[in-house]
């Protein structure tokens, strides 16, 4: 067996990665498989409740017949399909492989090393990887109520500050700023900041006060707001986002992104589910129904749940022995219903928990029942 001293020095010998690069806490996806042979509930990722469009489904399997052809490169006729349905010019969306394709390319195109890159205290983990990745360094603002605090967070930019970092709803929380509030935070940032509103749960939220980031990219140079067809369009596996960018950050981005980085099938499954408006009203309805059910259900078992308008809830457990966010994820795990833990996020008390089909969410919450009356049998 080599000793320890060679092995260092073999490892010393190897290409390193830039410093910070191993800092990086890889992220951790939400589980997708219980037990072998027992049946799995996946609550754990935020997908669709309800799946794809039928006719999305249909559009990926007709690429089957061209698998040899490279994509179109630009995503010509998706990017001229988004435009349609949103009322917004093609030549100013760029597609991604995810939105996380985006928020990397974004990170890396306007911040690096010695620079900042600001987000709220328990937004999404991507937005400080992709700081890292870079070498940028991620700032974290305070939140208030689990809720992004536009005055903490323009406390918090100083002149290094590159970029922040909107979700807006939030994931893991489910809460959102209204629009005045964002258009608030636009106007304290100085010209040269980016602020990216990324707005991947924007279907699901019906108030009228929130607004996606349609109006602020149409009037400010330095705002883009990201969307995905992960999340009510049911279409995660095809790896699909966009974003909405002035002329000039598009122009840096389709300069960065990988000549082919969007696959056929995303982009003909994109346009169809687009076309497809009964269903996603259908996906609409469908999360709004359950994601009532849920919060009711849960609220009467007196767990405290965050309101969101999301596909997802973030409930706290109790902090006593027997009946934690640890515990009862591990009870629920095996019997096969897989939530998704947030220690990363800050939140070790809480879970959370996707909008799935309606059976799933009754299971979810019968056994969530079960463990908190210490039915542990
Ligand atoms: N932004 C937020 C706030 C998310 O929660 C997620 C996925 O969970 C994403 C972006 C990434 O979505 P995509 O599947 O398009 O990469």
């Amino acid at each position: 067996m080599p000793s320890v001293t060679s092995e260092s020095l073999a490892a010393s010998k190897r290409p390193q990665p830039r410093p910070g690069v191993m800092a990086i806490a890889a992220y951790v996806g939400g589980r997708s498989k219980a037990e072998p042979g027992q049946r799995t509930i996946k609550l754990s990722s935020n997908e669709s409740g309800i799946g794809p469009s039928p006719k999305a489904i249909a559009a990926f399997k007709a690429v089957g017949d061209s698998l040899y052809r490279y994509p179109d490169g630009s995503a010509h006729d998706l990017r001229l399909a988004i435009g349609a349905h949103f009322d917004i010019p093609a030549d100013r969306i760029v597609c991604g492989n995810g939105s996380d394709e985006l928020i990397h390319l974004l990170t890396g195109a306007y911040a690096g090393p010695g620079d900042e890159v600001l987000y709220s205290e328990h937004g999404f983990l991507v937005y400080p990887i992709s700081a890292q990745a870079v070498g940028a360094t991620p700032v974290k603002a305070p939140e208030r109520d689990l809720r992004t605090d536009v005055d903490a967070l323009l406390a918090a930019v100083t002149p290094a500050t590159r970029i922040v970092y909107l979700a807006n709803p939030n994931n893991p929380t489910g809460t959102y700023i209204p629009a005045e509030e964002v258009a608030r935070l636009h106007a304290g940032l100085p010209p040269d900041v980016l602020l990216v509103l990324d707005a991947a749960y924007a279907e699901f939220v019906n108030a009228s006060d929130y607004e996606a980031g349609f109006r602020l990219v149409e009037k400010a140079e330095n705002v883009v707001m990201l969307r995905t067809f992960s999340k009510l369009y049911g279409l995660a596996a095809l790896r699909l986002g966009w974003a909405y960018c002035p002329p000039a950050v598009a122009d840096v981005l389709n300069r960065l992104r990988g000549p082919f980085n969007v696959s056929s099938a995303a982009q003909a499954a994109g346009i169809a589910s687009l076309a497809d408006r009964d269903f996603l009203e259908r996906a609409r309805q469908h999360n709004e129904t359950w994601r009532l059910w849920l919060t009711n259900r849960l609220t009467q078992l007196g767990l405290d749940v965050t309101p969101s308008v999301a596909n997802f809830l973030l409930v706290r457990f109790p902090d006593e022995a027997g009946r934690t966010a640890a515990e009862a994820d591990a009870f629920l795990t095996a019997r096969g219903i897989l939530l998704r833990r947030v220690s990363a996020y800050g939140l070790p008390a809480h879970l959370r928990i996707s909008i799935g089909l309606g059976e799933e969410c009754e299971a979810a919450a019968s056994a969530i029942a079960d463990f908190l009356r210490g039915d542990h049998g």
